[in-house]
């Protein structure tokens, strides 16, 4: 393998429902920081169908090129298709790297794409660099159950693949605008990659905001000690056009659900404002959240960790400062 032949950051655009992802936009901004380094330029690849209307955006957020895959066939996502599609564009085109949201999809199509293409995979990257003196880039993702940051490098093949948090990464400001070329490439015998029948599409009852999205997040820990007492965070976050999230044991004890968790093994979060209420502060949950703007915490133990990467402290019983909390905002 010739790994001069291999130019450009390549992201794998994921869109649902007609939109672009966040993380889709934040690998394209840390792509852009990775291509200055590289002497190279940003490609967004574009799956779906009827897609056109998302190219303005992925421009506007930084792409210097979009590559579109624009087909009935791939109008919903399917494991097979999308990497068959991902492969056949890495091999036509030989990007030296490629960016994966490391979301549900993210982990199910990365690897599929990477063993096609015969390299490897850094999967749940949270730091992304460019090494100055061989060009290969330096992955870094926790490990050992986050006791330590592996940093893994991809020297021998292209071209360098890796998933990435939602969440970690900072998209570029909109530039309002701002244009890219697009190139369509739709991969022969498409149709031969169809394993799958779609019957029918589910979508799960409630339409929460996912706690990535949310600017302000209303947290509970196992301190709020009960299903019932979500409902006080609910009505906080009702209060402030916020959303519930939670620590690992409030799912362990069934409070909460999973796509609720901020943290390592949960979701990691940027909200303007976090709003802890009976969580300790675990290694593990700071993790996930503690680039929040601004953190505001509920605990009643003066000494809980928690305390140290707060703006706001408050000592006392969550179960009654958070509705005095609400009652206070209610009258504002
Ligand atoms: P606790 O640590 O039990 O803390 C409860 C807090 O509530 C205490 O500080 C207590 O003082 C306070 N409290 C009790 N009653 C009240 C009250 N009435 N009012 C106010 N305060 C009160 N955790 C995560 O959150 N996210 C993760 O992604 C995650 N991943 C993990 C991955 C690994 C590999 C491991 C080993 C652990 C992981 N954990 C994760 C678990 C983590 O270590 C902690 O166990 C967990 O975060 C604790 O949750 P908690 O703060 O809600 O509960």
């Amino acid at each position: 393998m010739n790994l001069q032949d291999y130019k450009g950051v390549f992201v794998f655009v994921q869109q649902v429902d007609g939109k672009v992802t966040n993380v889709s936009y934040e690998l394209i901004g840390k792509a852009k920081e990775l291509a200055a380094d590289l002497g190279t330029e940003v490609t967004a690849v574009l799956l779906g169908h009827q897609v056109d209307g998302l190219c303005k955006p992925l421009a506007e957020y930084g792409a210097d090129r979009i590559i579109k895959i624009d087909d009935k066939l791939l109008e919903t996502y399917m494991t097979e298709p999308y990497a068959y599609c991902m492969a056949e564009t890495i091999k036509k085109y030989k990007p030296e790297a490629v960016l994966v949201g490391a979301t549900a999809i993210g982990r199910d199509v990365g690897p599929r794409i990477s063993a096609r293409v015969h390299t490897g995979l850094t999967a749940d990257c949270t730091g992304l660099a460019v090494d100055p003196e061989s060009g290969n880039l330096q992955m870094t993702r926790p490990a050992f159950g986050g006791n330590i940051m592996a940093t893994i490098i991809c020297p021998e093949h292209r071209p360098q693949m890796a998933t990435v948090r939602p969440g970690v990464m900072k998209k570029l400001p909109r530039e309002e605008g701002r244009t890219c070329p697009v190139e369509e490439f739709v991969p022969a015998d498409l149709d031969q990659h169809i394993n799958v029948e779609i019957l029918e599409v589910v979508k799960t009852a409630a339409a929460k905001m996912d706690i990535q999205d949310a600017k302000i997040l209303v947290s509970g820990g196992r301190g709020m000690c009960s299903a019932e007492n979500f409902h006080l965070l609910q009505e906080l976050a009702d209060v402030l056009g916020g959303t519930v999230s939670c620590s690992r044991a409030a799912v362990d004890a069934g409070w909460a659900e999973k796509d609720m968790q901020v943290g390592q093994t949960g979701k990691t979060v940027r909200p303007n404002l976090y709003i802890a209420c009976g969580i300790s502060g675990a290694i593990q949950h700071l993790a996930g959240m503690e680039d929040s703007d601004v953190i505001v915490a509920i605990n009643k133990d003066e000494t809980a960790p928690i305390f140290e990467v707060a703006d706001y402290g408050i000592v006392g019983d969550a179960l009654q400062i958070v509705p005095l909390l609400t009652e206070a905002l209610k009258r504002e």
